[in-house]
């Protein structure tokens, strides 16, 4: 075991120990509210609200601590205070006789828990999602929940990500802090004691007073739309329900705090008047945007698709084909179907407006356009593009490149290499009979070891590698200027590491392994044989045994 695991380890022990052992104190407090408001009318002043708020809390930190069965017990419990809450009349004798019962589950819950039950998984997925953060510079993460032990297991699990992290428990320590010193973000939980959307307030206050808007996360136990919307009006920058998917929330932070520029947009500007194009052109790149202008309607396609543009700026008129014409045809190329059109015209009659509208555009703008108009209009259709097309490329369960865009990737690596009379060599991963991992022990811990390996092998090769989920539990690596020894030596590395990480699945632990084939461009010479050529290669790892890297010999 390493050191810095056993210093996690120790950290979540401490934490998870101490969350248990207040949890008799804490289920005495639910059950003097329930009484407080069972005698409300002897002089007793607490509410529903109390119970219902006290239930929800527990509830959200035995899932984040993965105690389950206590926490679908309290979510159970929410539900019958909320059921009294919408209801117009009183709870009745069934109502009080589920609730007493359900404190008797927590009860016997609470005396049966095993602590370290639940914990290793965790931890190695901590340690998974850690490894390589040391060198990186420190972002300040203030951290606002009142429950004080989810606020420690958070503000632990950020930090284990490398964030440097202070935590507050009140709402306006947090808004203090921030005007004495801002951080690099916030996160921020949703709901406080009788503030239901107190998160949301106090950041829309925060921000208000400033110049540019802190990245904030909300995180809640409620994903309701409500919730969603209080968050969005904030100005958040993402929104994770409980328990929260840490390797998520901290790659979303890493993002926000990362002193990377996002690529600009890429805008293609097509318009027969040359002189007016570059014009629109030059408004564009002045607010930081790329920009292609075609002054030939029936020079589009090519363009299209090396230029790679996140909208298409387009006028009405043109020689040859027009507008309308032009916006159907590029709709139905598959990867453009969803593209932003904008039509830029001196069209000023509203029904031939309305009618290019809908047969493409997103939007009209008519000439002259002023520049602010043009800019903002461009703007927020091109990050839509944007977000769609990451959603077309990325498997959503590991974050990798999917089959599609790895390929493509493939390809671009192969046609660089070949300018640049470089290697690159293309490696094919498999987990050995990952089946029997599903069958043994169900698919969602099969689905865990896949993200753990994901987030392995991404840690593991250098930045400008590339990583793609290939299939459901093969994985494909693209290694550009690398030697097919380096490459077997770096994919060994990896192998090791993972043989040796070990998953828990209830009562027992176990290990997974995998294969490897690995193909250099210089033996294969194309992407096709170069594939072909590194899926021997596995082929041949699984025949001699599993758990090897084979290098391809070439044809
Ligand atoms: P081998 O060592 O020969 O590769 O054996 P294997 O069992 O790994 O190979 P096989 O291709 O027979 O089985 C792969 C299994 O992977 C079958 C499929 O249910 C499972 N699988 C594919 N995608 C996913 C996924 O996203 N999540 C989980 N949990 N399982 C998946
Ligand atoms: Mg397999
Ligand atoms: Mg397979």
């Amino acid at each position: 075991m390493s050191p810095k695991k056993g210093t996690i380890e120790e950290k979540l022990k401490k934490i998870r120990n101490a969350y248990i052992n207040q949890l008799p104190e804490q289920l005495e407090g639910i059950r003097a509210s329930y009484a407080a408001y069972v005698n409300r009318n002897q002089g007793g002043a607490l509410s529903m609200e109390d119970l219902h708020r006290r239930i929800h809390t527990l509830k959200g930190a035995c899932a984040s601590f993965r105690l389950s069965m206590l926490s679908s017990a309290a979510t159970a419990g929410e539900l019958l205070t909320k059921e009294a809450m919408q209801s117009t009349t009183l709870p009745d004798g069934m109502w009080h006789h589920k609730m007493l019962e359900l404190f008797g589950r927590m009860e016997q819950e609470i005396s049966s828990i095993d602590p370290d039950q639940g914990m290793e998984l965790q931890i190695h997925e901590l340690e998974i999602a850690t490894r390589g953060t040391s060198e990186r510079e420190r972002k300040v993460v203030y951290l606002c929940e009142d429950d004080s032990y989810q606020r420690l297991t958070l503000a632990t699990q950020i930090g284990c990500f490398g964030f440097e992290v202070l935590s507050f428990g009140e709402l306006d320590q947090l808004a203090s802090a921030v005007q004495s010193a801002p951080p690099d973000a916030i996160v921020m939980d949703m709901t406080f004691p009788d503030k239901p959307h107190g998160g949301a307030d106090i950041i829309s206050f925060i921000q208000s007073g400033r110049p540019n808007p802190i990245p904030t996360l909300f995180i809640s136990s409620l994903g309701s739309f409500d919730n969603r919307l209080a968050a969005v009006r904030a100005g958040s920058s993402g929104y994770f329900v409980k328990p929260v998917n840490m390797t998520e929330l901290c790659s979303t932070l890493t993002r926000l705090t990362s002193a990377v520029k996002p690529e600009p947009y890429r805008i293609m500007i097509i318009d027969d008047d040359p002189q007016l194009a570059e014009y629109h052109s030059l408004i564009l790149q002045d607010s930081g945007m790329i920009s292609l202008v075609i002054n030939d309607s029936l020079q589009v396609m090519a363009p299209l698709f090396e230029f790679k543009p996140d909208l298409i700026l387009m006028d009405m008129y043109m020689p040859g084909c027009n507008g309308m014409e032009l916006a159907k045809a590029i709709r139905q190329i598959g990867s453009y179907f969803s593209i932003p059109i904008v039509y830029l015209s001196s069209e000023t009659d509203l029904d031939k407006q309305y009618q290019a509208l809908v047969i493409g555009g997103d939007a009209f703008l008519t000439k002259p356009i002023d520049p602010q108009r043009l800019v903002n209009s461009v703007v927020s259709r091109a990050e839509r593009m944007k977000i769609i097309r990451s959603q077309m490329v990325r498997d959503s369960m590991t974050g990798l490149f999917n089959h599609t865009a790895t390929k493509e990737q493939l390809d671009t690596a192969i046609a660089h290499a070949q300018r640049k009379q470089e290697e690159v060599c293309f490696a094919m991963i498999d987990v050995d009979k990952f089946k029997r991992v599903n069958d043994t022990y169900g698919h969602p811990i099969g689905d865990r070891v896949l993200i753990a390996l994901a987030s392995l092998i991404r840690q593991r090769v250098r930045k400008t590698d590339t990583v793609g989920r290939f299939g459901g539990e093969e994985f494909a690596v693209i290694l550009p200027d690398c030697s097919l020894a380096v490459a077997v030596d770096l994919l060994n590395e990896v192998r090791e590491s993972f043989s040796t990480l070990s998953f828990q699945a209830k009562e027992e632990a176990f290990s997974c392994t995998f294969s490897c084939g690995v193909a250099p461009l210089s033996l294969f010479g194309d992407a096709t044989a170069l594939n072909a050529g590194a899926d021997e290669a596995l082929y041949a790892a699984k025949h001699r045994g599993r758990n090897l890297v084979v290098a391809a010999e070439g044809r």
